[in-house]
């Protein structure tokens, strides 16, 4: 069995303990053992973190723009290998995992150019002869807590905007995921960049996590995962006043109205909210349809869900891989439950299924006639489980549509421009989808939401500045 160790000042160390992830495809697949930091080796990260960025921070951005680009270049030639580690680890399809290992690499070769790009501004001061100069600086250490479900493309995009702008890094991925963050960070450890500068420190968050929120020597936390865990980072980050952002949970609506071409609306429908086993902070979790086109809807999701094949996630034929772990099959489960007992309609699947070998597989849940106020229209399950809740007529649709704690994404499948361009107004959402899943985004442009689903600067893109860079205001009397 093969051991993997955490990165640590440039050194590859054993940790206290040993984490195993499994193959939840197939049980019997033990992947590999990680090593898991106890809190005095994250300690040790920590420090060496902080006594590299002085010279990392004021040191050539082309040499950072190098070794950003080796990444993505590497990334981007070993796309099937590192896809199928991640297929194998978390569950997700081998086309989809190839999409995500191409995204990491692409995200890597973005920040290496915007490396080059750190903008700053010149302003007229109200003085005679004074100037005014706005520059970007790096905050220092970034402590990164990544989740599982992305678990190339969310690190790739926390990593490679906090190095392009001279910030070092503590990285710690989900205890379920280890592989693919092992994965990037040995590919980092051959680029070139400094020992010390990029760490990673695989362990629980409880231990390495709680490390990065409790030492003073880490200036910022990028942390993406559960509203819970995103409301503890926020209260201790704010306790010692470090600057931090959030990514968490969503319940997207797509609304279907009534002149909707129904090919692409239910296309939509059943890829946004089950593919990727509906394990996406953006999944379209809730379909609010007009009722002029309901019954079509209903009948052609049921059809074209009939057609998907759930199954291991490496093989050919499937559509939909497992469901990550034992605790998220049963919460997924237990949705199914509640779904049924609130007086929805389970139209389609919701049941366990037995494979060839012995995963987590379950048939995509499709709740009808729900509403807005039961349960399964109003958590975030986080799997297979998608509700669908009629609409009187648009602005009823986009009522609901609204009416809900999260703002991540939000869709509508409309031929009417008026619509859409209504829509794209006045969803509460950070991103809008029209005639489009609410899942499905480009590496390159801002990624995040508002409400109880994102807290601080964007993602993704230039605006992944405001998070990883702070302002400084110049005055020079000449
Ligand atoms: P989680 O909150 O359980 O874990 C996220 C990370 O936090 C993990 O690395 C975990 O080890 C760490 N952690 C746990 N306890 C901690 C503590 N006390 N201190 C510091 N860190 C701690 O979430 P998850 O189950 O890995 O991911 C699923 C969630 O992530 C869903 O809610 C999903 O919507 C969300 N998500 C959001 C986005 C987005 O961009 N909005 C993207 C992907 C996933």
């Amino acid at each position: 069995m093969s051991q993997f160790a955490n990165l640590i000042n440039g050194e590859w160390l054993q940790g206290a303990s040993v984490n195993k992830n499994l193959n939840p495809s197939d049980l019997s697949d033990v992947i590999g053992e990680y090593a898991q930091a106890d809190a005095a080796q994250t300690e040790i990260a920590i420090a060496a973190a902080h006594a590299a960025f002085p010279a990392w921070s004021v040191g050539s951005i082309q040499a950072r723009a190098d070794a950003l680009d080796k990444i993505g270049t590497e990334i981007l030639a070993r796309r099937e290998e590192l896809g199928a580690l991640l297929s194998r680890e978390e569950g997700k399809t081998l086309p989809e995992g190839i999409g995500e290992a191409t995204r990491a690499g692409n995200i890597f070769k973005f920040f290496a150019a915007e490396a080059l790009r750190i903008r700053g501004d010149k302003l007229a001061s109200v003085r005679p002869g004074m100037d005014v100069e706005i520059t970007r600086e790096p905050l220092g250490v970034i402590g990164i807590i990544a989740p599982w479900n992305f678990p190339l493309a969310i690190p790739a995009w926390k990593i490679a905007p906090a190095l392009a702008y001279g910030n070092t890094v503590v990285f710690k991925p989900a205890e379920l995921v280890p592989g693919s963050g092992w994965a990037i960070a040995e590919i980092i450890s051959r680029s070139g960049i400094p020992a010390g500068v990029f760490n990673l420190v695989m362990g629980r968050g409880s231990v390495v996590g709680q490390r990065f929120i409790d030492d003073r020597r880490v200036a910022g936390i990028s942390f993406t995962g559960s509203v819970a865990t995103g409301n503890h980072v926020a209260q201790g980050a704010i306790a010692r006043m470090a600057k931090f952002q959030l990514e968490m949970g969503g319940k997207n609506p797509m609304v279907v109205l009534n002149d909707a071409d129904l090919d692409v609306a239910v296309t939509a429908a059943v890829q946004g909210a089950f593919f990727s086993t509906g394990q996406r902070c953006t999944a379209s979790s809730r379909l609010i349809v007009e009722k002029g086109i309901y019954p079509r809807f209903i009948e052609a999701a049921r059809e074209q869900l009939a057609k998907v094949r759930v199954g291991h996630a490496l093989q050919k034929e499937t559509h939909i891989g497992p469901v990550v772990d034992q605790s998220q099959l049963d919460q997924d489960m237990s949705y199914v439950a509640i779904g049924r007992d609130e007086g929805a309609k389970l139209v389609s699947g919701g049941e366990r299924i037995s494979r060839e070998t012995d995963g987590f597989f379950m048939a995509p849940a499709l709740f009808a006639d729900a509403h807005n106020d039961m349960r399964i229209s109003r958590e975030e399950i986080f799997g297979p489980v998608a509700a669908v809740i009629p609409a009187d007529n648009y602005e009823h649709a986009l009522q609901l549509a609204n009416d809900t704690e999260f703002g991540l994404s939000s869709g509508i499948c409309t031929t009417s421009l008026k619509y859409a361009t209504h829509f794209k107004r006045h969803a509460q959402a950070g991103m809008v989808m029209v005639n489009t899943a609410t899942a499905g985004v480009d590496y390159h442009v801002p990624f995040g939401g508002r409400k109880g689903s994102s807290y601080g600067a964007r993602e993704q893109g230039t605006y992944a500045a405001e998070f990883y860079t702070t302002v400084k205001t110049s005055y020079t009397q000449a």
